[in-house]
């Protein structure tokens, strides 16, 4: 029987930098072991036919207790080394010669759906693609403790799983550079000449390797953010001279100005009172007092990222920020989206976590009048309990 697509699930390793007696892709994060989620992604995706995976012998009873009631063959013994293990799975799964192989650390169970179809829309093109992130660190060359150079982190990447391939090239590679000690599934392709193609990563599909990545796995599951907290924040700024103003940290033209100690961006400040407001932190006047000349014509932005960062402190994460912002001029519909990448950006939330709108007033009232503009946001912070 021939299959298309073959998933090889790698979960030999002893994970000794977790300590400890179970091998970390055993242990639960979330109320559910880390391998049976890994596994659960490839079960759910209908293009993947079959699911390999790879164990270490005395693991036999652990593997059983995590996955056993799914639907998978027989896992495979692995080797001394990861190399070894994806040889021996590969072997494994040679009855049903799959034409593409996507071969995953266990202990990455944060995969999404998104890279993996991606994957499989990509190697059928190029033959061998995996996901990478680009290095946003300064990368320095030591020699001891002193720094020799600076590497152009221009042309460096960090390699993630599933790595894909045809299945008889990736096979043919491992059986030629047996006993290696690659560390990557990629290398040992690059090594027997095939071009690997490069698709993006993503951030959350990490490899759980420490105790702290063992704590951001538990806090990404949401398992133990069950306090709920919603906050609620308003500002209010009067036009002055000027000719833009700063609305959800985007300079709009304008026939006047916006008056304020720092660039008096209604907007950011409502939502940063609408975080504070959550975890009952204050508001912004206490956090940065107009009396200090420190803030004057500050940027908005640092208010905003440091409200976020107070609920990053918290260890709690910010669900959602619904704004609203109150006038009849300037037009805020065309800066809509711009505002809501901004903000996005600004506190590292997702875009559809962050809604704007805008309303005016029927020319009644300040906002009405053209006096001023007002600015409401309501935010939703989950902490640990
Ligand atoms: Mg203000």
């Amino acid at each position: 029987m021939t299959i298309n697509n073959a998933a090889i699930i790698v979960a030999a390793g002893r994970g000794h930098r977790l300590g400890g007696e179970i091998p970390k892709q055993y242990l639960d994060v979330g109320g559910m072991p880390i391998l049976r989620r890994t596994v659960n992604i490839f079960l759910k995706n209908p293009s993947i036919d079959l699911i390999q995976v790879i164990i270490h012998p005395d693991d036999t009873e652990l593997y059983e207790l995590a996955v056993g009631d799914l639907d998978l063959p027989t896992p495979i013994h692995g080797g001394e080394t990861r190399q070894q293990s994806v040889l021996n799975g590969l072997e494994a799964i040679s009855d049903h010669m799959p034409e593409y192989v996507y071969i995953h650390d266990a202990a990455r169970p944060f995969l999404d759906q998104i890279i993996l179809n991606n994957l499989i829309e990509e190697v059928e093109l190029s033959g061998a693609v995996i996901p990478a992130l680009k290095v946003t660190d300064t990368i320095k060359y030591m020699t001891g403790d002193k720094i020799d150079s600076t590497i152009d982190r221009n042309y460096l990447f960090r390699a993630q799983t599933p790595q894909a391939f045809r299945y008889k090239a990736i096979f043919m590679a491992h059986r030629r550079f047996e006993n290696n000690e690659l560390t990557d599934d990629s290398a040992i392709a690059e090594k027997s000449g095939l071009k690997v193609r490069v698709i993006p990563g993503s951030e959350d599909n990490f490899k759980i390797t420490t105790e702290s990545d063992l704590k951001k796995a538990e806090i990404m599951t949401g398992n133990n953010y069950t306090d709920v907290r919603i906050g609620y924040g308003i500002d209010v700024h009067a036009f002055e001279d000027g000719d833009h103003v700063t609305l959800g940290g985007i300079k709009i033209p304008h026939d006047k100005g916006l008056k304020g100690h720092s660039d008096a961006d209604v907007a950011l400040h409502a939502i940063t009172d609408a975080i504070l407001g959550a975890i009952a932190m204050g508001d912004i006047g206490e956090h940065f007092p107009p009396s200090d000349d420190k803030w004057k014509g500050a940027s908005s932005d640092v208010f905003l990222k440091h409200a976020a960062k107070l609920v990053d402190e918290r260890e709690g994460v910010i669900a959602n920020i619904d704004l609203t912002i109150i006038c009849e001029a300037p037009k805020i519909g065309p800066h809509r989206d711009l505002i809501r990448d901004k903000i996005s950006e600004i506190i590292d939330l997702d875009i559809d976590r962050v809604s704007v709108k805008a309303t005016t007033t029927e020319r009644l009232g300040f906002t009405g009048k053209g006096e001023g503009i007002m600015a409401q946001a309501v935010a939703t912070v989950r902490l640990p309990e």
